[in-house]
């Protein structure tokens, strides 16, 4: 493959077309056009390799809470690494890194839980809350009762359960997913799902009568869990509106099905609250974090079960004699030790009442810089979390042909700008900086992405 023209023999980009391949990338496009290099990181920003600098609008993807710098969460691994490299917790076995993690996190959940069980990454626990699911019902005596419901543009992951419950065509198209059993239901954003005139409240109503409808439809001792984002994430930013989560937990009682909250980009802050359920009232029966759990030094999720589920899977495990699953890095104690640290610095920091000011900040300046834009057909978001949606016709809030690649653009504008911006479906530009990001880095982030949007007004001209 011929590299890019800007790509001398042997740089980084050459070599990166002729042996990577990207996640989430046209491989195609990715051989004419090269990757972006990232070397370095400090505070909100990032460095690539020619030096020019980046102020990181989604914190990488929606992870790097604590920014690309932390001298502490470095020395937790070394020390960590050089008093025990690793240990696993299979049969029994613990260390104190995981003891601790799950003592902290059991004692920070939104609602009363029971025990911790660990993963690598958003995919995997979502897997796993998945198993634990089915095996919870085949522990108590209900083995028909397994289907799952998850939602149109759901981020879930992307592994073949994960990916099923993920409600978007890319992460479905070619792979032959979902897999049977997982049905979705309609996606909870006001702006584009609402009919005419109808208020939040009553699209909340319409969307739980769905619910029960496909509920009935499928037959109540079928239906086992709803998963749900409390925002969703990589689908677009779209925040449940007024009394969803009321009316659909109402619902999932009524039919005695069970609600996994994944808080793998709403955990630790995000929304202003400590966990997006706390924002908007869910208690759910299991929750899934990763991303801001070890401020993404390392890879690690937590499962955080109640104790109704913990029951289920210990009385199936005495029966059989083991809960048979577990990753050989469940609980790794390098990347848990990071954690724990990532959590004690969460509370030094207060970064709960951090986000409630920085993010109403973030949130009132994208809201006066963008909503009377043109192509800007929508701003939302709650915390340190939002999104503008780019339109081709506002006032019928069309968005422009995929072909067009507007969103695509602006992210690539931002680049000249010196912001990393993340398109998402929809030519939907999201934000979710570092949590710590600090009132002077957010005016800067805006209006580096203005000048962006700019130049893209004029291209489109
Ligand atoms: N769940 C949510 C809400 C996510 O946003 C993501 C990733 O962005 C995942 C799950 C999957 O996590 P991972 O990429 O670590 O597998």
């Amino acid at each position: 493959m011929t590299p890019p023209a800007n790509a001398a023999r042997n740089s980084n980009a050459a070599r990166d077309i002729a042996n990577v391949l990207h996640p989430y990338t046209d491989h195609r496009a990715h051989a004419v056009n090269g990757p972006l290099v990232i070397a370095r990181g400090e505070g909100v920003r990032v460095w690539d390799d020619q030096g020019k600098e980046y102020i990181e609008a989604v914190a990488g993807l929606w992870c790097a809470s604590l920014g690309f710098d932390s001298k502490r969460l470095a020395d937790a691994a070394h020390k960590q690494m050089l008093k025990l490299p690793f240990y696993h917790a299979f049969t029994a076995k613990s260390h104190e890194p995981l003891i601790d993690l799950s003592e902290m996190l059991i004692e920070r959940a939104p609602c009363p839980m029971s025990k911790v069980f660990y993963a690598n990454s958003g995919s995997e626990a979502n897997d796993t809350a998945i198993k634990m699911v089915w095996y919870y019902n085949n522990a108590i005596g209900r083995p028909e009762k397994k289907k799952i419901i998850s939602r149109l543009k759901a981020y879930h992951g992307i592994t073949i359960a994960s990916g099923s419950l993920t409600g978007l065509p890319a992460n479905h198209k070619m792979f032959d997913l979902p897999i049977a059993g997982i049905i979705h239901v309609s996606t909870p954003h006001h702006y584009h799902g609402a009919k005419p005139g109808e208020s939040e409240e009553d699209f909340a109503t319409r969307l739980a009568t769905e619910l029960e409808e496909t509920i009935l439809r499928e037959g109540p001792e079928t239906v086992a869990a709803f998963f749900a984002e409390p925002v969703m994430g990589a689908g677009g930013v779209m925040l449940p509106p007024a009394t969803y989560f009321e009316k659909i937990q109402a619902v999932l009682r009524k039919y005695d099905v069970l609600f996994v909250a994944d808080e793998v980009i709403c955990g630790f802050g995000r929304t202003g609250n400590y966990w997006g359920c706390q924002t908007y009232d869910i208690t759910p029966d299991i929750i899934t974090c990763a991303k801001a759990l070890s401020a993404s030094f390392l890879p690690i999720s937590a499962i955080i079960i109640n104790d109704k589920i913990f029951q289920g899977l210990a009385d199936g495990s005495a029966t059989i004699g083991t809960w048979g699953h577990g990753f050989t890095y469940s609980g790794h104690p390098v990347a848990a030790a990071v954690a724990l640290e990532t959590l004690k610095i969460y509370d030094e920091l207060n970064i709960v009442d951090h986000v409630k000011t920085a993010g109403a900040h973030m949130q009132k300046l994208l809201r006066e810089r963008f909503e009377g834009h043109p192509l800007v057909g929508e701003v939302r978001g709650i915390g340190m979390v939002a999104a503008i949606e780019l339109v081709a016709d506002k006032a019928n809030k069309k968005n422009f042909e995929p072909s067009a690649k507007v969103g695509p653009r602006l992210a690539k504008a931002g680049e000249a700008e010196g912001v990393i911006l993340r398109g998402l479906a929809n030519d939907t530009i999201a934000f979710s900086p570092p949590l710590i990001m600090k009132t002077d880095e957010i005016e800067q982030m805006v209006d580096r992405t203005a000048r962006a949007l700019d130049a893209v007004t004029v291209q489109l001209r």
